[in-house]
């Protein structure tokens, strides 16, 4: 069997349902847009169990995902979507790219969050772009771009008190949003929300608990991953 999809941490494949796929997590971990590239043991597992927890945390507050059921450690089954090829990063603090841009020091507090959207587009370096291009580009209607920054927000509220509830601030984080294939005039969470995609710091030691541990090499790569896994199993 071949995947409908590989990508860099992700397989999609067939399900025996056509309005549903699974999505299998593997245990590798890319960064700098694939030029940097390991495989962990047991990544793909606690991605898996992150998100899980996290979309079924989401899902009860309201937030609709593509999450249907989780099928095994590495794969759930998600509703098949087609996914938006705007990236929606919000930011609470300053770090990463939003520092090489602007010079402003890492640990800055923004006076509100701020919301980004990039250009899904690993042959680009998936580019930083705004409302006018989304508009140009046809990457999402009006409505859906109102929509992308309101539920990214909400999702930030959430997240924010869930993470706080383990001991973790969150810095920033990006989301994939895909419209449904059984409607596609509804828009709903898709991918993964995991330390792979979110900036986590220790509340007590400012440790960094995500993939910026891969990034800078600072080592204990997939025990932060446990850990967090640890703490976030002790909400439930
Ligand atoms: O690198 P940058 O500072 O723009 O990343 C902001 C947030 O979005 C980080 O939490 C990072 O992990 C996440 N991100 C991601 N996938 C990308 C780009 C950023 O998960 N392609």
């Amino acid at each position: 069997m071949t995947p409908l999809y590989e990508g860099k941490s992700k397989r999609l494949w067939a399900t025996d349902n056509p309005q549903t796929l699974r999505m299998e997590f593997k245990d590798d971990a890319t960064a700098f847009n694939g030029e940097k590239k390991e495989s962990f043991e047991n990544k793909g597992r606690f991605n898996n169990a992150i998100s899980t927890l996290i979309y079924g945390m989401l899902e009860k507050q309201g937030v609709p995902t593509h999450f249907v059921r989780e099928i095994d450690e590495v794969n759930v089954e998600v509703k098949k979507v087609e996914i938006l090829l705007v990236e929606v990063i919000v930011r609470n603090v300053a770090a990463g790219s939003f520092c090489k841009r602007t010079g402003m020091k890492e640990g800055h507090v923004f006076s509100q969050p701020i919301v980004e959207f990039s250009y899904k587009d690993d042959a680009l370096g998936d580019p930083l772009i705004n409302d006018d291009y989304i508009r140009e580009m046809k990457l999402a209607t009006p409505e859906e771009l109102v929509f992308l920054r309101s539920s990214a927000l909400k999702v930030n509220e959430l997240l924010g008190e869930i993470f706080a509830k383990c001991g973790l601030r969150l810095i920033d984080f990006k989301l994939e949003y895909g419209r449904l294939a059984s409607d596609p005039s509804v828009l709903v969470l898709a991918d993964e929300i995991s330390p792979d995609s979110c900036r986590l710091w220790d509340i007590k030691t400012g440790e960094r608990m995500d993939k910026d541990r891969f990034r800078r090499d600072l080592g204990n790569f997939m025990e932060a991953y446990e850990e967090v896994l640890g703490r976030m199993k002790g909400l439930s």
